[in-house]
């Protein structure tokens, strides 16, 4: 069966967002560790996260995709700025343990102006400062863009943050479809091709996660902005395509689309509906 879910709101706590998620008809989900724009996390709340756990797995609801604040960006010209992502994120992996076994995704960051390559080297630094070979959470880099001095917007990107960081199986990928595709990968047109080119450059096996959207702009626009499924330049084809792909069969998919609940829950049952698995 199709894992697929979104992005839910976070602060009614753990065992809200798991009912929240059945009622749309989800069996995963995605949620900001905090206020997306950084901030103070509220305290874990134990008994509920207890009551979390034995509520998913009851019902199968796994492979949850949480994501980091937008804030976080571990690579700024800006010292303070990088110290307040690297507090966020060593923060925001202590809480990932209460509900184990799950992913984490962050947007690897934007170097503005440092360059690509000081960029990479300094996500993997605070990186292999953070992670520890205790933690069961696998830590996923977002395809990017590329708009602006953002990193991860080529593969080739996410293969070198991940060629420096020392702990491998802690860390893996997220693809998101209007992402590559404003970055330019063809994905209606060739998605073999596109998939293939991830296989040869990260490695296929590095895929835990993907975010499902249709885009409001062409092929390489380099604007991320998110389109509701089959209202976009992606389509609902496109999109098909992706939940089909053998390569990506188990998968969590997470629609980050602009919707209101009822609008989930249909997306959720069209995507269900069309897909094979
Ligand atoms: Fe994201
Ligand atoms: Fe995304
Ligand atoms: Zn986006």
């Amino acid at each position: 069966m199709l894992r697929i879910g979104n992005h839910l709101p976070s602060s009614k706590g753990y065992l809200a967002m798991a009912k929240h998620a059945e009622k749309l008809g989800a069996n995963t989900f995605a949620f900001f560790t905090r206020n997306p724009r950084g901030g103070a996390a509220k305290a874990i709340d134990e008994s509920d996260v207890e009551k979390f756990l034995a509520y998913t797995k009851e019902r199968d609801i796994d492979r949850l995709v949480a994501h980091a604040p937008y804030t976080m960006n571990l690579c700024s010209v800006k010292p303070d700025i990088r110290q307040f992502g690297f507090n966020m994120l060593k923060d925001d992996l202590q809480r990932m343990e209460y509900t184990p076994n799950q992913y984490y995704n962050f947007h690897p960051g934007s170097h503005t102006g440092q360059g690509t390559e000081t960029g990479i080297e300094q996500i993997a630094a605070a990186l292999n400062q953070i992670l520890t070979p205790e933690q069961s959470t696998i830590v996923l880099l977002e395809t990017m863009t590329g708009k602006g001095s953002e990193i991860g917007g080529r593969f080739e990107e996410l293969r070198a943050i991940l060629d420096h960081v020392e702990l491998q199986d802690k860390m893996g990928v997220c693809l998101d479809t209007c992402h590559v595709w404003d970055g330019g990968y063809d994905i209606v047109n060739d998605l073999d091709g596109v998939l293939e080119e991830f296989d040869k450059i990260i490695g296929l096996h590095r895929l835990y996660a993907v975010h499902l959207n249709d885009s409001m702009n062409p092929c390489g626009a380099r604007k991320d902005r998110h389109q509701k499924l089959g209202q976009g330049h992606i389509g609902l084809e496109g999109l098909i395509q992706v939940v089909n792909h053998p390569a990506l069969k188990g998968l969590p998919f997470i629609l980050e689309t602009p919707n209101e609940d009822e609008e989930y829950a249909e997306e959720i049952r069209m995507m269900r509906e069309a897909c094979q698995w």
